[in-house]
């Protein structure tokens, strides 16, 4: 305050420095026609211009006395009227200069709250929701209160939105969170964590059998039938707990051990379960592997398998989809669907993409450095597309592997967009400016608005496997992605499908004019040294049948 005070000052004393200049230049052109006034009217009375004559002129003429005083009227009012105004001028300055500061400070909190809250619910997403957790561990470690954790999935909600659309599941979300809101206690934390999945962080626990009351209560807020239009809708959730520090001391194995109850609970029909170690015989490998999963992305236990995408027409390599496995020392080679779907519950989905991008990136730069110029085609998952620093992750990648961004393909699927549109929009645009081009993945399993696709910066429909391995047996499938090709032609889009088993296949997708293939017969996820083997005999012509150059 003291100092914009002390602005204030010096900017009214150099106002008025300049204003009073003015006042001195106005006093001055006053004297002059003093002057020249008393000259004329002493010549007037006497006839002559002399000193004798401007002194009878000063004695005998009233209206010069007027015009005497003008010089110090001037001066007088020039120095109020410029105080004042320098006055104002600053005030005014330094109003707008507040306005600007908060302006911006709003602008500020704004931003912040976006990156760490949910679009659809407003509740804090799971990035928040996971500092929150860490927090609570760091704290509770020092004082030793308990806390437990929640996971609340709802049952079945994928039928909703099939059924009922996008628009619809949205709007029951919304419902399910003001009603988990409700159930809510004082310094406690809900969170929307995934499409639909909520986590709550209940800070002050007494007993177990807290927890348990807390998911009785829940229940009981979902129990009343939500109404969208004029449908009744029976919600059920399946809710797993884990307590602190009881079933772990982190917020990493907190999360994993309330998943391992949620699926309990899913799979039990039980509605909710409390972690118990017995649960881990029902599934010890997806308990451990979570933990494991960090060090393996250190470790060097992951690999990248490259998928070829060829051209219909030419048959020429467009671009490879790299795919991740991890070669995990005990229990052997493991595909993705088994650690990426645990990766994206905690957060570590944002390592494993960055370890995935950057060795992507790099061997496809090797393999431009030796003259071949096909793309690369990375899965992205939905956590990264709501994160606002991703795009400057990729573009830090790209320019330290110098790595023309045209030559990247990420691929997203209709469900990771809607998670959280907006942001997703924003972020995918953001990557498109760059260069970064998107295909739609799995596409014909969700739930696409038209109206939405045509928003989405994306270059490319990728047809889902499931209609495309069935496409020579089943006449509906073959009908489906004659249609998606035709619309996305419409969309200016290219197509490529994905699971093509057979040469049948290839040829019948070829007369419906899909630009790309890629599949088993053409070639199957490679390393990077069969692939390369691969290419040479693929390029040379002579692969006519599922290869045999893959290593597993
Ligand atoms: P996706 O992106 O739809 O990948 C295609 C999956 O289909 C791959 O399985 C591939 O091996 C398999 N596939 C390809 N052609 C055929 C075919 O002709 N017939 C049959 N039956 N299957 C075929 P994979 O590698 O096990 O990947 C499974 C899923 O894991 C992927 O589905 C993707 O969603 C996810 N995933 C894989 N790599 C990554 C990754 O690097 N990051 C992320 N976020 N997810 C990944
Ligand atoms: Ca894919
Ligand atoms: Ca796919």
């Amino acid at each position: 305050m003291g100092t914009t005070f002390h602005a204030l000052q010096e900017n009214a004393s150099l106002l008025k420095q300049k204003a009073s200049r003015h006042s001195v230049v106005g006093a001055g052109i006053a004297m002059i026609a003093i002057v020249i006034a008393t000259i004329m009217s002493g010549y007037f009375i006497t006839g002559e211009v002399s000193l004798a004559a401007i002194i009878t002129a000063q004695k005998n003429n009233v209206v010069l006395w007027v015009l005497d005083s003008m010089p110090f009227i001037f001066a007088f009012w020039g120095q109020y009227v410029s105080s004042i105004m320098s006055f104002e001028a600053s005030s005014m300055i330094l109003d707008q200069t507040n306005d600007l500061r908060a302006y911006t400070k709003d602008i500020e909190v704004k931003a912040a709250h976006e990156a760490t809250h949910d679009a659809l619910t407003d509740l804090p997403n799971r990035v928040l929701f996971i500092d929150r957790l860490q927090q609570a561990t760091f704290l509770s470690q020092q004082k030793v209160p308990v806390f437990g954790i929640l996971l609340l999935d709802i049952d079945r909600f994928k039928e909703v939105n099939d059924t009922l659309g996008h628009f619809n599941g949205d709007r029951l979300i919304k419902q399910v969170a003001l009603r988990l809101s409700g159930a809510l206690m004082e310094g406690d934390t809900l969170a929307r964590i995934g499409g639909d999945e909520f986590g709550f962080i209940l800070s002050r626990l007494k007993s177990r059998s807290d927890v348990e009351n807390f998911c009785t209560t829940i229940h009981k807020s979902l129990s009343t039938p939500f109404v969208l239009d004029n449908l009744t809708l029976d919600v059920q959730v399946s809710i797993g707990a884990a307590i602190f520090p009881d079933h772990g001391k982190d917020a990493d194995t907190l999360v994993q051990r309330a998943d391992v109850a949620m699926y309990i609970a899913k799979h039990d029909k039980m509605g909710f379960a409390v972690y118990s170690p017995e649960f881990d015989s029902h599934n010890p490998r997806r308990l451990t592997l979570m933990g494991e999963l960090r060090n393996a992305i250190t470790n060097d236990e992951l690999v990248l398998h490259y998928h070829p995408k060829v051209f219909s027409d030419s048959k020429i390599l467009c671009s490879v989809e790299a795919l991740v496995r991890w070669n995990h020392p005990s229990h052997g080679f493991l595909l993705p669907d088994e650690f990426v779907p645990l990766a994206e519950r905690t957060g570590l989905i944002n390592d494993l993409t960055l370890w995935i991008l950057k060795e992507a990136l790099r061997q496809c730069a090797v393999w431009h450095q030796k003259n071949y110029a096909f793309g690369i085609a990375v899965n992205i998952s939905s956590v990264c597309l709501s994160d606002p620093g991703f795009p400057d992750i990729v573009t830090g990648l790209l320019a330290s592997n110098n790595f023309p961004a045209e030559s990247l393909i990420m691929e997203i699927t209709e469900t990771s967009i809607m998670v959280d549109p907006s942001r997703s929009l924003d972020i995918l645009n953001r990557l498109h400016n760059m260069g970064v081009n998107f295909s739609i993945d799995d596409f014909g399993t969700g739930y696409s608005s038209l109206a939405y696709l045509k928003k989405l910066p994306v270059s490319e429909l990728k047809i889902d496997k499931s209609f495309v391995t069935d496409l020579q047996k089943s006449r509906d499938n073959a009908a489906i992605v004659n249609a998606i090709i035709q619309l996305a032609h419409n969309l200016g889009l290219k197509v490529v499908a994905e699971g093509v088993e057979d040469k049948k296949t290839f040829d019948h997708l070829k007369i419906l004019a899909c630009d790309i293939q890629q599949g088993f017969w053409i070639g199957e996820p490679f390393d990077a040294e069969a692939f390369e083997k691969w290419l040479d005999h693929w390029e040379a012509g002579t692969i006519t049948g599922p290869p045999n150059y893959s290593n597993g």
